[in-house]
């Protein structure tokens, strides 16, 4: 089973320049999304759910308060066993077997990481630089996130949930269809795991900011015009 990192978002593999308008308003995009916080980018993420239809309206804050509390308390408890080891090193002690693919084949959609069990997390370097590169180009090289760690620590945390079925993102289900009183058919929800990801990502690394906003930079980093449609998305999101 995969599980990718980036929203299935397709986008073109080819590299482009950026014009100067289209850096001024990725500049000014990514400065709105700075300012969001984890529960703005939950609802982002509950609204990428494939049966979002079918979960009941007040049941929303529960479900994004506890996978964001369930994500932060997987790092902590992490933190507690490691200290201040580095992720990659952390990633090691648990058994994971990390590898670097510089190449991604012919794909319709862009991967920087993910996750295949048991134990395996593939991470795409070439198509992170290509993110850090924008970076660079919108002369934002002080953005407080390593790229790679943020990566990295996202598919920690889905090979914490391939082993512990008893997390809250493993349990939370959400009821589909019922045959009268004799059998409810209920489904496990994509987004409680997708945000206590980001959640746990937060946490380990301590950052100040919710690294789902790389998503938007993943993709601004290859076509300008979806990464636009993505701001939008996740600001109709958040209201
Ligand atoms: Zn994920």
């Amino acid at each position: 089973m995969k599980k990718i990192f980036l929203s299935k978002e397709s986008v073109s593999k080819e590299e482009k320049n950026i014009n100067l308008d289209e850096r001024k308003m990725i500049r000014a995009q990514l400065e709105k999304l700075m300012a969001l916080s984890s529960r703005d980018f939950a609802h982002y993420q509950i609204s990428l759910d494939p049966i979002k239809g079918k979960i009941p309206k007040d049941e929303k804050v529960e479900i994004i308060e506890n996978s964001i509390l369930c994500g932060k308390e997987e790092a902590k408890k992490l933190r507690n066993q490691f200290g201040d080891l580095e992720v990659s090193e952390i990633a090691k002690n648990l058994g994971i077997i990390i590898e670097h693919n510089a190449k991604q084949s012919a794909l319709d959609f862009v991967y920087f990481g993910f996750f295949e069990t048991p134990n395996n997390i593939f991470i795409f370097d070439s198509n992170i630089k290509q993110a850090e590169a924008l970076l660079e180009e919108l002369n934002m090289n002080d953005f407080p996130v390593d790229f790679k760690d943020v990566v990295l620590a996202h598919e920690i945390f889905h090979f914490i949930e391939e082993e512990n079925k008893s997390l809250y993102t493993n349990t939370r289900k959400i009821k589909l269809w019922s045959l009268g009183k004799i059998y409810t058919h209920k489904s496990k929800l994509r987004c409680t795991g997708e945000i206590a990801a980001m959640s746990f990502a937060r946490t380990l690394l301590n950052l100040n900011l919710n690294p789902s906003i790389l998503d938007y930079i993943f993709v601004a980093a290859f076509d300008f015009e979806k990464a636009d449609e993505l701001f939008r998305r996740i600001i109709k999101s958040t209201i």
